[in-house]
């Protein structure tokens, strides 16, 4: 098969589309024919190079496509079958996974990390993982779901218990992570304010059902949310952006308000001002993708068509480099996606 992998970390350069044997299944697994693959903000961080990624490597985390054949233990699908892969790894039999804490398990990854992912033609991957998909989801929509609207819907009711009521500040609209908050905030009947940096991605957030949206360029987010909250604040802030936005986040926030992050593309490091933090009683959380059972539940409002994935643009796989270079420019509004 043809697949693109990394023999060394670095630019897009370092992205090669290449022959690979193909996988075979084992008995417990599903083979799939990879249609449809969506790239993440992770994919960028494998290829600069993270601890546990052994070279060559695979990358790609959302995979949509089709069964071909099916390993002897395995009845819950069919050859043939349109299905989309959960995009995780985990044991499946030690007392987190048993619990249903898939994200605890120690042997806990997201396809494409620690292990080889979905930019490629055929895919190897654990029956535990398949999950059909409906009809009328094509393969570019469906691989553009499973990390983004799971990552936002465990920072939302997994973590930051949103209420109906609550408002909820959502950073970066057009990213990925966005797009699903601004969605689940909406559909568990909070206030959403968000920000963009386009006057065209602040009508897009409003099209997703966005309260208020305030350019992130133009205007002090926190000074924004203040008026937009009559100075009371935002009960949550759904934070993956780390340093360039942290402060604004945590002045946002209402006495005893909860920031949630599952990210950190503009750095790793930020300040805190522990003064401000025990003194107005916040909560910070970290969350990091979520539960099986935390995507079946968001799939249901998927593919009932409550939550909408956002495609941007199509890229073949085999120009996985302009792809990558599209992303780090940041221009886009909704999911980059790749087809074999
Ligand atoms: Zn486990």
């Amino acid at each position: 098969m043809k697949a693109v992998r990394i023999h060394q970390f670095g630019g897009p350069e370092v992205l090669r589309y290449e022959d690979v044997a193909d996988p075979r299944p084992r008995k417990d697994q599903v083979l799939v024919r990879v249609k449809a693959v969506a790239m993440n903000h992770l994919d960028l961080w494998v290829r600069n190079g993270l601890p546990g990624v052994s070279l060559p490597h695979i990358l790609g985390s959302d995979v949509a496509g089709e069964v071909v054949e099916v390993g002897e233990y395995v009845t819950s699908v069919k050859a043939g079958q349109r299905v989309l892969v959960a995009p995780m790894h985990f044991c499946n039999h030690c007392t987190q996974c048993v619990a249903g804490r898939q994200n605890m398990c120690r042997e806990f990854t997201v396809l494409g990390n620690a292990i080889d992912g979905g930019n490629c033609e055929l895919m190897a991957i654990a029956a535990v993982n398949i999950i059909p998909l409906p009809d009328h989801l094509d393969f570019d929509q469906a691989a553009s779901v499973p990390l983004v609207f799971l990552t936002a819907f465990h920072m939302l009711t997994g973590r930051a218990s949103v209420r109906p009521g609550n408002t909820v500040l959502v950073l970066a609209a057009n990213s990925g992570v966005g797009i699903a908050a601004i969605q689940v905030a909406k559909l568990f009947r909070a206030v959403v304010i968000s920000t963009a940096g386009t006057d065209e991605k602040m009508a897009k957030a409003r099209e997703l059902g966005a309260d208020y949206v305030i350019d992130h360029y133009r205007q002090n987010i926190s000074e924004e949310v203040k008026n937009i909250t009559h100075r009371e604040g935002v009960d949550i802030v759904v934070e993956h952006v780390g340093p360039a936005t942290w402060e604004h986040s945590l002045r946002s926030l209402k006495p005893s308000g909860t920031l949630v992050t599952c990210g950190a593309t503009t750095g790793p490091q930020v300040g805190i001002d522990l003064r401000f933090v025990f003194s107005r009683q916040l909560s910070i959380l970290g969350s990091y993708m979520g539960t099986m059972g935390e995507l079946n539940q968001v799939l249901k409002h998927v593919f009932s068509g409550r939550l909408k994935p956002v495609v941007d643009q199509v890229f073949p796989l085999a120009d996985a480099r302009s792809a990558h270079e599209y992303m780090e420019q940041s221009e886009m509004f909704g999911k980059i996606v790749m087809n074999p």
